[in-house]
């Protein structure tokens, strides 16, 4: 979701703000801008709806020299998706221009004000464009960039991360934030960045600085940089992290796109997370995380979005089944809505690839002011959210996830879960050793075979592509495989814009059952274990109703194979005969991988931008 970046220094500044919101394209946006601070000390405002390339032909047509600039990708929230509503925006006379990410909550009244007290015309429709008024009304005032901003930041509400450049401080970028990412990037030559998602900067430099909310940051051509709390005005040494990922990541490979390679590449990040966290003797280790924020607890909730929330789904089944601590799953949105029941006894795991959902943020801190403990599972160990709990994160080392819709951080966010539920099991010993350990050596024969699912990809493609005409389809699982349902109707939605609904199979014949007939194919998840008959009997019913019925079988299979019209089969996981209650414990990250390929195949064929679906975004930072 919208992405800032900027940049001062000895350099052509337009070079580094296409490249670098190019780079942010992977985020999901509807326009682009960015604004220049010319050597003749103007600001140059150029911005385009649509797709960045649009915005790269009309500056290839202008010669826009200038070491200073801030540029955008716009997720529309206020004003519909155009040109004027892109940003940049300006001031009345363009002596100022900002970009924003988030939401300006008050701007309606801001805006009246600023018409009634300083006539200003407005141009745009969005709630952005009141900052760059009002911090041109300050600078008329007397004040100088940096006190502008700050007198602004008094009259705004709501969630921004900020950047600003002014003719009145022409080799200045300024910098702000509330409940919204912003970082610093320090460069070589004295050059010196911002970025909201630090993955724009990694061509350019590894150091970067988290802002934390109201501080201030003057970033200056000289490679100074100061930064500052806006509320008490003492300046604050600045923490320099380093970045570890590889720009490798970012490159399609041999894949026509990124979704694609992401699928392939969970096997390989499975076996790297196993390898960190599973040793040879089935040791689970989380080094540096303090187990302290496992002491006595009573209760856990897990809390997520989207495809987070279905892992973590999946984390809830197996917290209550290993360690028979109760578990509540919620989504952060809805755990906001109503008084949050947690207190010190209470461990929240909050789950968010990018660790900047706003949503699960605000929950965390909610959750975190009734004196939870907290534990994230994140890519982004930079993050917002690794930051609420430094010594109680775990990384699910997924590299950076370009396609809007997750795949990899699913898989490896599940993997999380059963590390995590693996090890509270033996705190509270409630599996008994051979369990836990035919768990654990089972789950290390996943990587391979996933990839051996994967080798299977062109048979699915083939099998798929017949439903490519179906304007709906009804997902069903049991037990561990419902969240995997959703999950997959979740995929479909996302990739083809097509109605998809996850069920738990048995809740169809409660009321989903009277949308059945041929139009509509059920997809359902028959992998052995305890729940694998009664959800046979669901796909029978389905199927007497006039449903084409798709099943995801293991190999060998002959009951569901029978009775379904299409099989997807994929290879049989460990066998668990002396723990038959255990059969379907890791059947997710097999069930999964065809529905992730059954979505892709059919958003292909239908000519969907696979790897940037329409309104959508890839990380959710307003709430
Ligand atoms: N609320 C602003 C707008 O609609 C910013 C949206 C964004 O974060 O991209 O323009």
């Amino acid at each position: 979701m919208c992405g800032i970046v900027g940049y001062v220094g000895q350099e052509n500044a337009l070079d580094f703000l296409l490249n670098s919101l190019k780079v942010l394209e992977y985020r999901g946006y509807d326009s682009s801008g960015v604004a220049i601070s010319s050597t003749d000390h103007k600001i140059n405002v150029v911005k385009a709806k649509g797709k960045l390339n649009n915005l790269i032909n009309l500056t290839n047509g202008l010669n826009i020299q200038g070491n200073v600039g801030i540029g955008h990708t716009r997720w529309a929230t206020q004003g519909v998706p155009s040109d004027i509503n892109a940003h940049p925006h300006s001031n009345s006379n363009c002596s100022v221009a900002i970009v924003h990410n988030g939401i300006i909550s008050n701007y309606i009244d801001l805006k009246e004000e600023l018409v009634s007290k300083h006539n200003i015309e407005f141009t745009s429709e969005t709630d952005s464009e009141v900052v760059a008024h009002l911090i041109g009304v300050y600078i008329e005032e007397g004040l100088s960039t940096k006190e502008a901003l700050i007198e602004s930041t008094k009259k705004i509400k709501g969630s921004y991360a900020l950047s600003v450049i002014s003719k009145e401080d022409p080799g200045k970028i300024l910098l702000t934030c509330n409940d919204a990412p912003l970082v610093v990037g320090v460069g070589k030559n004295k050059d010196l960045y911002c970025a909201s998602d630090s993955a724009a900067l990694l061509k350019y430099t590894n150091q970067i600085i988290r802002l934390k909310d109201h501080q201030i940051a003057e970033l200056s051509g000289n490679g100074e940089f100061t930064i500052m709390d806006s509320h008490n005005g003492d300046f604050i040494s600045p923490e320099v992290q380093t970045m570890n990922f590889d720009p490798f990541h970012l490159d399609k490979g041999e894949y026509k796109h990124f979704l694609m390679k992401e699928i392939h590449e969970q096997p390989s990040i499975i076996r790297n997370l196993l390898g960190i966290h599973l040793d040879q003797d089935l040791n689970i280790n989380f080094e540096g995380l303090d187990e302290a924020v496992f002491n006595d607890i009573n209760r856990i909730i897990i809390i997520g979005c989207g495809t987070a929330y279905y892992a973590g789904l999946i984390g809830k089944y197996l917290l209550e089944s290993f360690s028979r601590i109760p578990c509540e799953i919620e989504f952060a949105s809805e755990l906001l809505a109503r008084p949050i029941l947690a207190d010190e006894r209470t461990l929240v795991v909050a789950i968010s690839q990018s660790g900047e959902t706003a949503d699960t943020l605000m929950a965390v801190k909610s959750a975190l002011s009734k004196g939870a403990r907290l534990l994230t599972i994140t890519n982004r160990p930079e993050s917002t959210l690794a930051a609420l709990a430094q010594n109680t994160t775990i990384l699910i080392r997924a590299g950076i996830e370009v396609s809007v819709a997750a795949t990899k951080s699913f898989t490896a966010q599940v993997v999380c879960m059963y590390l995590l539920s693996l090890h509270l099991a033996a705190k509270v010993k409630e599996l008994n050793p051979e369990e836990l350990k035919w768990l654990k050596s089972s789950l290390r024969a996943i990587p391979l075979i996933m990839e051996q699912v994967l080798s299977r990809a062109e048979e699915y493609r083939e099998k798929i592509l017949p439903f490519a005409n179906k304007t709906s389809f009804i997902f069903l699982g049991r037990g561990i495989n419902y969240p995997v349902a959703m999950e997959g109707a979740l995929k479909l939605k996302e990739l083809t814009y097509v109605q998809a609904t996850g069920y738990a199979s048995g809740e169809m014949k409660h009321g989903p059952i009277a949308t059945i007939d041929e139009n509509v194919p059920t997809v359902s998840i028959l992998l052995p274990g305890p729940t694998y008959h009664k959800a046979l009997h669901n796909l029978i019913e389905a199927k007497t109703r006039g449903a084409p019925s798709i099943a995801i079988v293991a190999d060998g299979d002959k009951e569901a194979t029978r009775e379904a019209n299409v099989v997807f089969s994929v290879p049989e996981l460990p066998r668990a005969d002396e723990f038959p209650h255990l059969q379907d414990a890791l059947s997710p990250f097999v069930s999964v991988v065809p529905l992730q390929l059954i979505a892709y195949y059919l958003a292909e064929y239908l000519g969907k931008d696979v790897d940037q679906p329409r309104n959508l975004a890839k990380s959710v930072t307003v709430e």
